[in-house]
């Protein structure tokens, strides 16, 4: 079922409100870092938010819809915006996760973590570890980082290599952080719980 411009419109915003939650606490600084949500699993739809805009004043109508390559789609009733570069990413995530919410955020801290740790950042024995689905206790998590690329097939192949089911998140090396949740408000928890596991191993390495 494709679509409608109803669940276009419902879900961007949701998106502008989370949006302008992250832009607050410093992490979609200019018009960097793009949120999405599965509006179709068949054929496969996402709602993004669109390029270029400031991301702590969107509306709900801006929001680009595209397919499972990132490429826009025509809903009828919705104004065709252009989508993030970033969108083919976000698309792959989300199919490959079967998350319905997908995040992408420049937050200072995953930078940081992904130049000291460029093979994956450990995380052991914190209690926060629990806001992220895993264990306070004996559970050792790695959040992978993969190296940047503009390419979004190559970044996106780079994503699939690293995945693991048991940890929501990725750092993209010297870029940002992607995370993903079957519903919004879980994968703002998750990027709220990640950011803050990172800031903490960056001040006690
Ligand atoms: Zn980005």
């Amino acid at each position: 079922m494709s679509p409608t411009a109803e669940n276009v419109l419902a879900a961007g915003a949701r998106l502008a409100a989370e949006a302008a939650r992250f832009t607050a606490l410093g992490w979609m600084r200019g018009t960097s870092g793009n949120l999405s949500e599965v509006v179709t699993r068949d054929p496969l739809r996402l709602a993004v938010t669109a390029s270029g805009l400031d991301k702590g004043e969107l509306a709900a109508s801006d929001v680009a819809v595209v397919g499972p390559g990132g490429g826009p789609v025509t809903v009828d009733g919705i104004e065709p915006l252009t989508p993030s570069a970033e969108a083919g990413l976000h698309a792959r995530v989300a199919a490959l996760t079967g998350a319905d919410s997908i995040m992408h955020v420049h937050t200072l801290n995953s930078v940081v973590a992904g130049h000291h740790w460029p093979g994956g950042v450990r995380l052991r024995d914190i209690e926060t570890l629990k806001g992220i689905g895993r264990l306070a206790h004996d559970d050792e998590v790695i959040i992978p980082v993969i190296a940047n690329s503009q390419d979004m097939a190559e970044l996106g192949d780079r994503f699939e290599a690293a995945y693991d089911p048991a940890t929501p998140a990725v750092i993209v090396a010297s870029h940002g952080l992607y995370t993903w949740a079957p519903t919004p408000l879980r994968a703002r928890h998750i990027t709220e719980c990640v950011d803050w596991l990172l800031a903490y191993r960056i001040a006690t390495r």
